[in-house]
């Protein structure tokens, strides 16, 4: 078994107990999409790819008084150690409703009724915390297709290893720690939009864990920020 924390509370792959692993995005990287976006989240590597609004098909799923919002995470065959079957797993189909709940409240359907907006993701490389990842760039890329949002979307876990509350939980750390609490935050209106818990905290820990990662919300939408800036705003000014 891997030491996950030394006496001091560095952890296993070198960061401090609040440290985020190191959060790169591109945005309109796709050509054939309406908006998309890459994100590297440590060794997490993500596309997302969005289009719409567009006409629903089947037809029946067409709702008269607003859009709809579909999202599918899929992990390619290559994301992880073991070749993983390419057909849709029950943690993916949870995951893509997870992201679709998470994604839904931002985004200003009632503009676009009888239309979808489908979002899908597309997991190359996947490290822990692929679904904060996935999320954080579903909502980039949904803004740099033009959807009208009321906020941006930014995830991050939080959790519990070697019995200290910890940001950004890694692989190893899910794998081998005690708690990993995926949270996602609309930061400017400040509601959360996903919230789970996947392990045991004490009430203390779990607000701890809650204000952690509420704190790297916060850090991960100022990078979502600067990406579009860039795009948008060459110069990354507004
Ligand atoms: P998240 O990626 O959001 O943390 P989980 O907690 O379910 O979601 O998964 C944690 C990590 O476990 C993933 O990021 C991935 O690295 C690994 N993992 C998930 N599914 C598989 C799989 N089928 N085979 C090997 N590793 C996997």
């Amino acid at each position: 078994m891997t030491q996950l924390m030394t006496e001091d509370g560095i952890r296993c792959d070198g960061r401090r107990l609040d440290e985020l692993r190191n959060i790169s995005i591109k945005v309109g990287v796709l050509k054939n999409a309406d908006g998309s976006a890459y994100i590297e989240f440590g060794k997490n590597k993500i596309l997302a790819g969005v289009f719409g609004p567009r006409d629903v098909h089947p037809k029946h799923m067409a709702n008269p008084d607003s859009g709809i919002l579909r999202c599918r995470y899929h992990m390619s065959p290559f994301s992880v150690t073991e070749r993983k079957n390419p057909a849709p797993s029950r943690r993916e189909i949870e995951i893509s409703k997870v992201i679709k709940e998470a994604l839904q409240p931002a985004v200003i359907l009632k503009d676009y009724p009888r239309t979808v907006i489908d979002v899908f993701i597309e997991v190359l490389q996947a490290d822990g915390g692929s679904r904060c990842a996935a999320l954080d760039a579903a909502a980039v890329a949904l803004a740099d297709a033009g959807i009208p949002m009321r906020d941006l979307v930014s995830a991050c876990a939080a959790g519990k290893v070697a019995d200290r509350i910890v940001l950004d939980v890694n692989n190893e750390e899910d794998q081998e720690g005690q708690a990993d609490m995926p949270v996602a935050l609309m930061p400017n209106i400040g509601k959360v939009t996903l919230l789970q818990l996947d392990g045991m905290l004490k009430p203390e820990e779990f607000k701890t864990c809650m204000q952690t990662a509420l704190v790297g919300c916060k850090r991960v939408y100022e990078v979502q920020r600067k990406a579009l800036m860039e795009k948008y705003f060459q110069n990354g000014e507004q």
